[in-house]
């Protein structure tokens, strides 16, 4: 170790001392900022004598499989480090180098490395650190305002991977986002997956599902959830590559999950397929993935993998993760983390499975949970419908409102309360009955911490409290059509990027409410395209390869787009939908040919813009709210724009200081929120456009909006205040 390396460790020691003791918290970052400080390069040396060293990455999953994989490592007396706690940025990393330099001098000196990475931060740590293995789990969309679109992430880990050459990629081949990264680099290969139906949770929407080589639409054999499942693409043939590590013979048995992993790694060469049973306590899909996951970079590493079942079996789950706390000895709290549509959509399924009558929902929007909070419109939560007898819904947390309005939009039937914290809600928790809470990332330490004091000390009231009425928003009359309006969802397979599914829900449930008969088609890709009765049309937002896919598909369909508009129908297109409008999107320089249906033009500039926005509108009394997130700056030529931005945010191009289009029954958007749901007036525009079209009354009912004005009434004090 040289001089910096020593001066930065001890430095970061001192940190680490002032912040513990003096402060009385966890050591965190803090520790590895300062070393990283004073040697930006520390975690090379550092990493040095450490063998193998396993860093996990991915989406969802890392803290679990990187706690179940070190304690794997660690079963035959090694001494390993691990940033455990979660913290997960390059500081963190070098916060456990720096804490665990002089570990296993007890054990003859055998170290192993175990770390979860940010995916954004591969590309700074692999490099250095050069470890056996990355074993990448998934790629989800999760906190889009930070990481971008998902092909960012790719690249930087196909990057990160490219520097580090000798890096087995372990990773999951159910998942095509990371093969297709694994498609892009030399390293040496390693897929798992789970190669078999499952028939258990296959989710609404999912990410990209298309072809890391041609960007056509992929076939799939079987979905077990999200994007992940056996693919094939119908045009160049690229396919799930096959598994090295497999899970086959998939079972949920009353105590979890039970499964068989083959190690078929030998197979090319002779060797024989060698099977690990595994039995979990754990009922959710994703963990036979995180386990599996485990175990493969434990095979990898060359552990001793006849101990595995021991450590499973020995885990606890990391702060409070699928926790029960036991109160006043007659009621119980379930305490689950989920920080994006797909985790958020396994615990949903999980609370369908156990029939969870009673939930708490806590949303925050810190900078650590990301700014948007369009994701939640991407959970299933109508699934929740088949719960029976659900007595409650609680919402928490900074954006409690937006969340109140997604369960409202559900229509479960169930009273909403909005309440402070965890405390709060269990005052309607009436005796012998569980409290089931899902909580975002900032959201859930908290709830815990409460949980953990509470366990101590809560006294329940006399009687639960009284809980209010449940929410049902329905307009007296009904209105005459000679048949129901039609709204039509164009290409939600590829373009859904923001919860646009919640717009969906905006326009049909105002329409039922009211007694406007109404029906939504969904038109996927490849299917026929006939508006000919359409009232409202919906076009998404999508990542710029989404995009790329959805604009081959519609050259063929202009002409009846373009009749749809020129006849004044009512069309709502956010972001890249918006976009695809127009003449041409230039994304670099690959030319994505626009519908030249509105007179705007886009061109990706070298940033993304992203953050919420406020817009003054014509087509409502109050300032239309959502949340842009674009590369793409659009110019108009003659056309208007849908409202002057008002604050913070960019609109079109973040220099004439319009956003969106107004064109006729065409609104054209860079805000999703999604957009609907918080800005009923805009909802109630188009639909009002729709009915005039038909000849039909188009003065609509008022709805109680005390929800949606709520949550429009925050994104707005965020917009102008943030
Ligand atoms: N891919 C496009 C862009 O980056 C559109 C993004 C979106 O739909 N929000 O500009």
């Amino acid at each position: 170790m040289n001089a910096r390396v020593r001066l930065a460790c001890l430095a970061a020691d001192a940190a680490h001392w002032g912040v513990t003791r003096l402060l009385h918290r966890g050591g965190g970052n803090v520790p590895g900022t300062v070393a990283l400080r004073l040697d930006p390069g520390i975690v090379g040396p550092l990493s040095e004598g450490i063998d193998p060293i396993v860093v996990v990455t991915g989406t969802n999953g890392k803290t679990t499989t990187t706690g179940l994989a070190a304690d794997a490592l660690a079963a035959d007396g090694r001494a390993v480090v691990c940033n455990r706690a979660g913290n997960n940025m390059e500081s963190g990393i070098a916060a456990a180098l720096v804490g665990g330099r002089h570990a296993g001098a007890g054990s003859g000196g055998r170290r192993a490395g175990c770390f979860e990475c940010d995916e954004l931060y591969t590309v700074r740590v692999l490099p250095r650190m050069r470890p056996r293995a990355l074993v990448l789990l998934n790629l989800f969309r999760d906190q889009l305002d930070r990481y971008g679109e998902i092909d960012h992430t790719q690249d930087v880990i196909a990057e990160a991977l490219r520097r580090s050459p000798e890096t087995a990629l372990v990773f999951n081949a159910d998942d095509p986002l990371c093969a297709g990264i694994a498609d892009r680099v030399d390293n040496p290969l390693v897929p798992f997956g789970i190669d078999e139906p499952t028939n258990l949770e296959a989710d609404r929407i999912s990410d990209s599902r298309f072809c890391a080589r041609c960007n056509a639409p992929l076939d799939y054999a079987y979905v077990h959830y999200g994007q992940l499942g056996s693919y094939r693409c119908p045009e160049c043939g690229w396919e799930r590559p096959r598994l090295a590590i497999a899970a086959v013979n998939v079972c949920l048995t009353c105590g979890g999950f039970e499964f068989d992993v083959e190690d078929r790694r030998g197979e090319k060469d002779g060797a024989p397929v060698v099977r690990h049973h595994v039995r979990t306590r754990y009922n959710g899909l994703y963990m036979v993935y995180n386990v599996m996951a485990a175990l493969a970079a434990d095979l990898v590493a060359g552990g001793d993998v006849d101990r595995f079942q021991g450590v499973l079996d020995a885990y606890e789950p990391a702060s409070g993760r699928g926790k029960t706390f036991s109160l006043d000895g007659r009621r119980q709290v379930t305490s689950n983390l989920a920080k994006n549509p797909t985790g958020f959509n396994r615990m949903v399924q999980q609370a369908r499975a156990e029939n969870a009558r009673c939930l708490a929902l806590f949303l925050n929007d810190n900078d650590a949970d990301g700014h948007d909070v369009s994701w939640i419109w991407d959970i299933d939560l109508e699934r929740l419908s088949d719960v029976s007898d659900l007595r409650f819904v609680c919402v928490g947390g900074t954006r409690r409102e937006d969340m109140a309005v997604r369960v409202k939009y559900a229509e479960l039937g169930a009273p909403i309360v909005l309440v402070d914290d965890i405390e709060d809600a269990l005052g309607y928790l009436p005796a012998d009955e569980r409290l089931h809470v899902i909580a975002n990332y900032t959201a859930f330490p908290p709830v815990v911490a409460d949980l953990e004091r509470l366990a101590e000390s809560w006294r329940a009231p006399g009687a639960a409290r009284e809980l209010p009425a449940a929410v049902t928003p329905r307009a007296e009359g009904a209105v005459a059509l000679s048949r129901p309006l039609r709204i039509v969802h164009l290409y939600p397979d590829a373009l859904n990027l923001y919860g646009d599914g919640g717009n969906i829900a905006s326009l049909s449930k105002r329409c039922a409410w009211r007694g406007i008969p109404c029906r939504v088609d969904q038109v996927l890709m490849g299917q026929e395209l006939d508006l000919s009765d359409a009232d409202v049309v919906l076009l998404g937002g999508g990542a710029d390869r989404d995009q790329l896919a959805v604009c081959h598909e519609l050259q063929g369909q202009r002409d009846k787009l373009a009749a749809y508009v020129a006849d004044g129908g009512a069309l709502l297109a956010i972001c890249g939908g918006y976009q695809l409008l127009g003449h041409y999107y230039m994304m670099g320089e690959q030319r994505v040919e626009g519908l030249h249906v509105l007179d705007v033009e886009t061109t990706a500039g070298p940033t993304r813009l992203i953050g919420n926005v406020a817009v003054d509108s014509t087509v409502c009394d109050a300032p239309i709210v959502g949340f842009e997130n674009h590369a793409g700056r659009t110019v108009l030529g003659a056309e208007k724009p849908l409202g002057r931005a008002l604050v913070s945010g960019t609109g079109n191009n973040g220099g004439d200081g319009g956003e969106g289009v107004l064109h006729d029954g065409v609104i054209g958007t860079y805000l999703h929120g999604p957009i609907l749901p918080k800005n009923p007036g805009v909802t109630d525009w188009l639909i009002a456009r729709a009915l005039r079209r038909r000849g039909a009354d188009a003065d609509l009912a008022p709805l109680d909006d005390a929800l949606e004005r709520a949550a429009h009434d925050v994104a707005l004090r965020i917009a102008t205040h943030r």
